[in-house]
């Protein structure tokens, strides 16, 4: 395994094996089994663009051939960051058949975590659109080239000429095909990112066999097969887009993969009755538009045969709209690019499927339910999820210090998620330890915005709390005691942009505070912090009371 990353024992690998999870298979054996299969089906659909699975071989042949040429070798790291499209599912497989590693960068990143992303990775290429939803990312790769060094190939998707000479335009990057030596099925594939604590995203190493692996169990529980449409509409890096089953289990099995450029009804309600779409994965903020458009727009969507919705809770009020909404089944997800994937399935009774998130899609899943002191607690206990299995990480990439406190000295993952049991063994999420916001489908390290706030020459103390919000489950309170003038919500907002934070950690809303309230050990009481954000009363008796009324006054005022 590529150095830096954490193998799963032998014993375990074996055990894996013999019971036929892993398989051998690496991702470019599943593109080229389904490329011989399924030849004329088509795979990938975009407006106007229908590619078939023939052409979609083809294509991430030239691709390989065409990176190598610019001089990408195998081992490589690529940070790719494109809109949903067929340019994406091209570039990936491409990198793949040259044992070259994608890491996946989301659209809405800006300079901070690309670079960072570049740098941590140990990057030589960075592909990117010209632009998206106005942003200028040229300029965003010119700033991560002149920080990173080591990124020597910038690949430009879009239409003209880059102006810098340096960019390669994508479309270039196109030669006849040559032969490759194969990946390895348990070689590292690509890289998803981390939604968790730290100040910056850190690197999930994903490998073939268990990649492939996630995408045939997340199938058979779906269940998905040759005959289904799935339409991409979070981001295509997400893993609950890209494996759950999402793009990957759809190709493997012959297919159509739709893909919408944003997640609106207006968008994607068409694309639905046209293309006769019969599955999606949303999170519950896009779940509500939906369900909201529902009520009036008249597209014919009963093709679709179930909804997958997760990444963020989902209330059993708004789950109960859905069947009656759309005329489909609803899919609880939870998931996390670390791995552990639990769906609700088909056969569930309508209170599973509305009140919990299901069962481990894999039987060699394991999980642990345990409370502070990391003993398993009593049937039905809440407390930490941990997790371990053959799709599920056992380390950070270039990461140690993290992973000695991330994963059990038995190779569980501590996911930092408060959950339960069910007795017919469905996991509850409860709610969380970790540090996180989660904001619509998107997570937000406290530690993060904190950091960066805190950089900035008029706040003097910073800490950032969740706070509840209709749609989008939760938005994030930035509590601020200034150095001299309060500074206002939209000064913030701009000198964060301006730091090149991604848009979705922007805080909602600033509270100007004197003092941070602390715990007894002298940190942060955020407990405190959440609670007053929500618009709670904290009690007379503790000390926080200046505090509390202090911020009752400014954060109404704030947003
Ligand atoms: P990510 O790796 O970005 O998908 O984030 C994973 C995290 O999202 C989990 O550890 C949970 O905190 C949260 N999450 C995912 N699915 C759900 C769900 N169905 N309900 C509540 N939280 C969820």
């Amino acid at each position: 395994m590529l150095e830096g990353c954490t193998p799963w024992p032998q014993d375990v690998a074996a055990r894996y094996r013999d019971d036929g999870h892993w398989r051998g298979e690496s991702l470019v054996d599943l593109l080229d089994t389904a490329v011989t299969a399924y030849g004329s089906r088509t795979a990938l659909v975009q407006d106007d663009v229908r590619i078939t699975y023939t052409e979609l071989g083809l294509r991430t042949r030239r691709a390989a051939a065409g990176f190598r040429a610019r001089g990408i070798e195998a081992g490589d790291r690529v940070v790719v960051q494109l809109p949903n499209g067929p340019e994406f599912v091209i570039v990936c497989f491409a990198l793949f058949r040259l044992g070259a590693l994608p890491v996946f960068a989301l659209p809405a990143h800006r300079s901070q975590e690309i670079t960072h992303l570049c740098a941590q990775s140990g990057a030589v290429g960075y592909v990117f659109p010209r632009s998206h939803h106005g942003f200028d990312h040229t300029a965003l790769a010119r700033r991560v080239r002149d920080e990173v060094t080591g990124l020597k190939h910038l690949f430009m998707s879009g239409k003209g000429k880059p102006a810098d000479g340096d960019m390669v335009p994508l479309a270039e990057v196109d030669a006849d095909p040559v032969e490759l030596p194969a990946p390895g099925p348990a070689d590292v594939a690509f890289f998803l990112l981390s939604g968790g604590t730290t100040a910056l995203p850190k690197l999930i190493p994903r490998t073939h066999d268990d990649y492939v692996y996630q995408t045939r169990a997340a199938r058979a529980a779906g269940p998905v097969d040759g005959g289904d449409v799935y339409l991409a509409v979070l981001p295509v890096e997400f893993n609950f887009t890209w494996g759950c089953p999402g793009i990957v289990g759809t190709l493997a099995v012959g297919g159509t993969v739709v893909l919408a450029q944003d997640p609106t009804p207006e968008r994607c309600f068409p694309l639905i009755e046209q293309e006769g779409v019969t599955f999606t994965s949303v999170v519950p903020s896009v779940l509500q538009l939906w369900l909201e458009a529902a009520e009036w727009h008249d597209a014919d969507l009963g093709s679709l045969h179930f909804l997958q919705v997760g990444s963020a809770k989902l209330y059993p009020e708004v789950a109960a709209r859905v069947e009656p909404a759309f005329g489909c089944r609803l899919q609880q997800v939870f998931g996390m690019a670390e791995g552990l994937l639990t769906f609700t399935r088909e056969s569930d009774a309508a209170d599973t499927v509305l009140t919990t998130q299901g069962r481990p899609v894999s039987p060699a899943d394991e999980i642990r339910i345990v409370d502070e002191e990391g003993r398993t607690l009593p049937a039905g206990g809440i407390g930490e999820l941990l997790a371990r299995g053959p799709y599920t990480l056992r380390g950070y990439y270039r990461a140690p210090e993290h992973n000695g406190r991330s994963f059990t000295d038995d190779g569980f993952y501590r996911s930092g998620d408060l959950a339960r049991l069910t007795p017919e063994g469905n996991l509850v999420i409860e709610g969380r330890i970790k540090d996180v916001i989660i904001r619509g489908g998107d997570k937000v390290s406290a530690a993060e915005v904190e950091g960066h706030l805190l950089a900035l020459s008029s706040v003097a103390r910073a800490a950032v709390v969740p706070y509840p919000d209709e749609y989008l489950g939760e938005r994030t309170c930035a509590f601020l005691v200034p150095v001299d003038r309060p500074p206002v919500l939209a000064e913030i907002k701009v000198a964060l942009e301006q730091r090149g934070l991604a848009a979705y950690k922007l805080p909602d809303r600033v509270a100007i505070v004197a003092e941070l309230p602390l715990t007894g050990l002298g940190k942060t009481d955020k407990k405190v912090l959440a609670a007053i954000a929500r618009g709670e009363r904290v009690p007379a008796s503790t000390a926080f009371l200046p505090v509390a009324a202090a911020v009752h006054a400014a954060v109404p005022d704030a947003g």
